[in-house]
């Protein structure tokens, strides 16, 4: 049997990083913006946060221990480990570097904390660009992510049969509206719903 391969973002699938982030910044700030604005704003964010923390709101990131003690989403712990079991797949966590030594060291440590097997299992790939990956599936709470991978499969693979979905996040509300995105789910038995009856049926 074929197996699916499942590619899955880091953060904002599987790790809550819009929740620590905007809870750091409204802590070291003293600002009271809710995750749905700090979400909803994303790449703008130095726009809506107080100005004499501007830019800065990105390093907060780059800080130590910052992404070894994110907590995973909502059910992310079973739902992975669901889909590690499943013989029907075979799943890859593809995530940025980040561009930071201090990130990616700290994105390592969070798998070792909470999906020590997926370290041991050479299961974390380390990696912006997630076109490069061939894949079944791709899950991102990115809409620019789940576009260049469609872009990739469709024009440089000649691949059709694939799935992009979008988690749920402030900043992907639109997700439905792009023709890159088959289907956008809201939480993690959503994600599993979808996966095992439409990918893996
Ligand atoms: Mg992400």
């Amino acid at each position: 049997m074929n197996q699916k391969i499942v590619l899955l973002d880091s953060d904002q699938v599987i790790a809550n990083l819009l929740d620590s982030w905007c809870g750091l910044y409204n802590s070291r700030y003293d600002d009271a913006l809710s995750v749905e604005e700090f979400g909803g704003t994303w790449s703008g964010l130095q726009n809506i946060v107080k100005p004499e923390c501007g830019e800065k709101v990105y390093d907060l990131m780059k800080e130590e221990g910052f992404f070894k003690n994110l907590q995973p989403l909502s059910g992310a712990v079973e739902g992975v480990r669901q889909l590690y079991d499943d013989k029907r797949t075979d799943l890859y966590i593809v995530t940025a570097y980040s561009g930071h030594p201090e990130m990616a060291k700290g994105k390592v440590e969070f798998y070792e904390e909470h999906f020590p097997y997926l370290i041991e299992d050479d299961r974390i790939v380390l990696c912006k660009p997630k076109q490069l990956f061939y894949g079944d599936v791709l899950v991102d709470d990115s809409i620019e992510n789940l576009e260049k991978f469609y872009k990739h499969m469709t024009d440089v693979i000649g691949k059709h049969d694939f799935y992009t979905v979008a988690m749920g996040a402030p900043h992907n509300k639109d997700a439905m509206e792009k023709p890159c995105v088959d289907v956008r789910v809201d939480s993690w038995p959503e994600l599993m719903e979808y996966i095992t009856s439409v990918i893996l049926d």
